[in-house]
């Protein structure tokens, strides 16, 4: 069954005669349209319209890109060709994307659609998202692979003596040269972080030298033909202290402990309170304030989350998502040891290559 006649059942499921699809990423998943102004309104089921919007800048690509819906020519604002791309039958319950529309669209809509009513249909489309079929399996290895192989190359000319900010470029350099999206950015901005700036859950590349002896997070992705990687690892420029050694040794054990809880029938909660035990024991809870990890696919941040809350579905095969647990002492280091994993019939698959041992001579 195609992804749109899916999304049309979940539809029906909610009682919506149609749903309209705004948010980019929902609209290429479902049409493949990889332009930047499009809507598609599907019918509700397996036999609803299936109708694709765009302006005449992206007629041809749509002609090229989009199969299965009927494209119809609106004016760059395509809030004003619903109506007519609406199922011919009234009154309508339309399902928006109410996670992702402007509160200013969402009023253009309600003049537009005068006499529709607009149900919020949030997380519908990405809830199909969540469940990877095999040519996207296979777009987010690659991308992964072709990251992997960037910090190989990238730790070849070494991280201390270097500023944060220029090892990030280079890496994301490495990243375009072996085929990263073309024109188009990497999975996210890369981090890479050395001592105290480790230690910041979010934190920059900052134009600063990297020392010796200090542990440097390098957070990063690569982006292949639409699908996101997502990777960390913590690397030391030297010798450590026994504690930020032993903190290290601790977030590689609750990583394995992680990627080991994770499968299908297992929930986002419970993988994330597996690897999390470890760290609570070991008198660390406090410093490690965030999930284990998320989803990652058309987006690098996606459905289903590994966290305390909101992870109550079980997780299925074909789910792709990190574990990264961390742990994070303000004012001197952070260490967060993170793959990407596919989570399989019989288990999990570990996607990520790059080794997790303690590097030290970098
Ligand atoms: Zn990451
Ligand atoms: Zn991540």
């Amino acid at each position: 069954m195609s992804r749109a006649d899916r999304a049309a059942g979940l539809a029906a499921e909610r009682e919506l005669d149609a749903l309209l699809v705004s948010h980019p990423v929902n609209l290429r998943y479902l049409t493949g349209f990889t332009g930047t102004n499009g809507l598609a309104v599907l019918g509700a089921g397996a036999d609803g319209v299936r109708r694709f919007l765009t302006d005449f800048r992206y007629l041809e690509r749509a002609a090229e890109e989009v199969s299965g819906f009927d494209v119809v020519r609106g004016e760059r604002d395509l809030l004003d060709a619903v109506r007519a791309a609406l199922p011919e039958r009234r009154p309508v319950r339309l399902g928006f994307d109410d996670a992702h529309i402007s509160v200013r669209a969402h009023r253009r809509l309600q003049e537009v659609l005068e006499g529709v009513e607009l149900a919020p249909a949030g997380g519908l489309v990405e809830r199909l998202r969540t469940v990877k079929d095999a040519g996207e399996l296979r777009r987010i290895r690659a991308a992964a692979d072709l990251a992997d192989e960037a910090l190989e190359a990238l730790l070849d000319r070494g991280l201390h003596g270097r500023t944060e900010r220029a090892v990030a470029l280079d890496l994301e350099d490495e990243m375009r040269h072996r085929g990263a999206e073309a024109g188009a950015e990497p999975s996210f901005p890369s981090i890479v972080a050395a001592g105290a700036n480790g230690a910041l859950p979010h934190a920059q590349s900052r134009p600063v030298e990297i020392p010796r002896d200090t542990l440097v997070i390098v957070d990063w992705g690569a982006r292949l033909d639409g699908y996101c990687s997502d990777c960390t690892r913590t690397f030391a420029t030297g010798e450590l202290d026994g504690e930020a050694a032993a903190v290290y040794e601790l977030v590689r054990r609750a990583q394995v402990t992680g990627l080991e809880a994770v499968g299908p029938g297992v929930t986002g909660r419970d993988a994330d309170a597996a690897a999390r035990a470890l760290i609570e024991e070991a008198g660390h809870g406090e410093r490690f304030g965030h999930g284990l990890g998320h989803g990652v696919g058309l987006e690098v941040h996606e459905a289903p989350r590994l966290a305390k809350t909101g992870g109550d579905d079980p997780l299925v095969a074909g789910n792709v998502v990190t574990v990264e647990p961390g742990v994070y002492l303000p004012g001197r280091f952070g260490v967060r040891i993170e793959d990407l994993v596919v989570v399989t019939e019989a288990g999990a698959d570990v996607i990520s290559s790059s080794r997790k041992d303690l590097v030290t001579e970098v």
